[in-house]
């Protein structure tokens, strides 16, 4: 019951807003940069930030494991708490060359739950990075989760409002295919919704899930 209504759900989240095209990012390096870089912030101010490191020629695992922290700050200053989030790609850079000799595709052979837990275990990167670096970097089948998510997820009725993030990535792994490719455009999909249609005051008679049983308490979250 609860896989029929996130498929439903899904079907006509998707034939109203149609293919989002996420990850917005040409390499690997540059889709976990994006989203280490996104936290906090919206993704214009993350495209200026990763324009600058293409400019000045820096976006590779190997450049920026050798630029110094005030210059990457720097560069990557348009996206918001540069300096935290300098260290914190530092952290995941410094952590690739540590453990995987600094090469990206050293990490495919790692299964998925072993590299989420390594991931998680990088300071700085949390849940919602790690499972994005997962899905669009290294197209595992791991749901994304966010406030969005958590959102239309309560007002459907399919979850707890106070379920916690592995509650809610449960929920949707457990109940759909493990298909890369549906959790990719789903989590795009819930974005999409969210900041369209879905916001702290829903705007149900003009959104596609309007004939999805949901609750009227418009002002949660
Ligand atoms: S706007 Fe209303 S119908 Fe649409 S997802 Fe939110 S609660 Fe559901």
């Amino acid at each position: 019951m609860t896989g029929e209504t996130l498929t439903e759900i899904y079907q006509l989240l998707f034939e109203r807003f149609g293919p989002q095209y996420w990850w917005p990012g040409e390499i690997r390096f540059e889709i976990i940069t994006g989203a280490i870089l996104t936290q906090n912030t919206n993704w214009a101010n993350v495209e200026k930030a990763i324009a600058n490191l293409k400019v000045a020629d820096l976006l590779t695992e190997e450049k920026l494991y050798n630029i110094d922290i005030s210059q990457l700050a720097e560069l990557i200053r348009p996206a918001g708490y540069y300096n935290i989030k300098a260290k914190r790609l530092k952290n995941f850079i410094n952590w690739l060359f540590e453990n995987y000799d600094g090469g990206l595709a050293n990490l495919e052979g790692a299964n998925t739950e072993q590299l989420r837990g390594e991931l998680l275990s990088v300071k700085g990167i949390g849940r919602e990075t790690a499972d994005s670096i997962l899905l669009y970097a290294f197209e595992r089948p791991v749901f994304v989760v966010d406030a969005y998510t958590a959102r239309v997820a309560f007002r459907h009725g399919l979850i707890e409002p106070e379920a916690d993030y592995e509650q809610l990535r449960e929920l949707f792994q457990s109940n759909l295919p493990q298909d890369t490719k549906l959790f990719n455009e789903y989590h795009a999909l819930l974005v999409k919704a969210g900041k369209e249609i879905c916001r702290p005051k829903a705007r149900c008679d003009n959104c596609p899930l309007e004939k999805v049983p949901h609750m009227l308490d418009t002002e949660y979250m």
